[in-house]
């Protein structure tokens, strides 16, 4: 009995220290379809047509910061300002994204197996959060960190050293990085010493470098892995 109890408090205390570093766009939530979706309501809202439609599309696409705004707003002759277009833009993203439930347990279900859940993002802090919170990922991690947080994007090493310290743990402890892009999340993973399983939405690996450790259609298929990875970790280390 004593062994036993022994045992489980090793196994938990060892499984605690499982380190998990999500990428958000296009992982945990679909931000190609949202981006899609608000491009629509955007240019119908101001009376603008298809054509414009594209460009907005393409330039948020690419990069969504104030800066792109104010691009945006003398392009298309807006009469607001890049601040209120901005604002605008982070409410209505958040209203629009979403995250499939079962991601979202499979969130609490890493945690309840002990392991350490941080969201590890590039893009504008105001509305990298603004999704996080509408999503309900926020209360669901550890920790958060996005790049401008620190001016430390993907897929530098400190990125990644910042997103796991806001989750109280050091890349020198090893850990996991869930994402869908090939170079920021899967190379820069890599090259800070985690282990990497790529987001693949069914997309065979698109470049020569070597690949992932693992390959996954959608983020639930990688926390699935991540669970059963748990518990051979446990049954190991016991
Ligand atoms: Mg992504």
């Amino acid at each position: 009995m004593i062994f036993e109890a022994r045992a489980k408090v090793v196994r938990v205390l060892d499984v605690r220290r499982l380190l998990v570093l999500f990428d958000l766009d296009n992982t945990l939530v679909d931000r190609r379809g949202t981006l899609g979706d608000w491009a629509a309501e955007f240019t119908a809202r101001h009376g603008l047509g298809d054509e414009v439609r594209a460009y907005v599309l393409d330039m948020v696409a690419e990069r969504a910061y104030p800066s792109t705004f104010d691009l945006i707003r003398s392009q298309c002759r807006l009469p607001m300002s890049t601040d209120e277009l901005w604002s605008a833009y982070c409410a209505d993203i958040a209203a629009l994204v979403s995250c499939p439930a079962e991601v979202l347990e499979g969130l609490d279900e890493l945690r309840a197996a002990g392991w350490r859940v941080g969201v590890a993002t590039n893009g504008a802090s105001d509305i990298q959060r603004a999704k996080l919170r509408a999503t309900g990922i926020f209360e669901r991690v550890d920790g958060i960190f996005v790049s401008e947080d620190a001016d430390a994007r993907k897929p530098q090493r400190r990125h990644f050293a910042l997103a796991a310290a806001r989750c109280g743990a050091a890349l020198g402890d090893g850990g996991w990085v869930v994402g869908d892009n090939p170079v920021n999340d899967i190379g820069g993973g890599r090259s800070a010493g985690l282990r990497t399983i790529w987001v693949g939405h069914g997309h065979s690996w698109p470049t020569d470098d070597s690949g992932p450790d693992h390959m996954v259609p959608h983020a639930r298929a990688a926390i699935d892995l991540l669970l059963l990875h748990a518990e051979d970790h446990a049954r190991t280390r016991a």
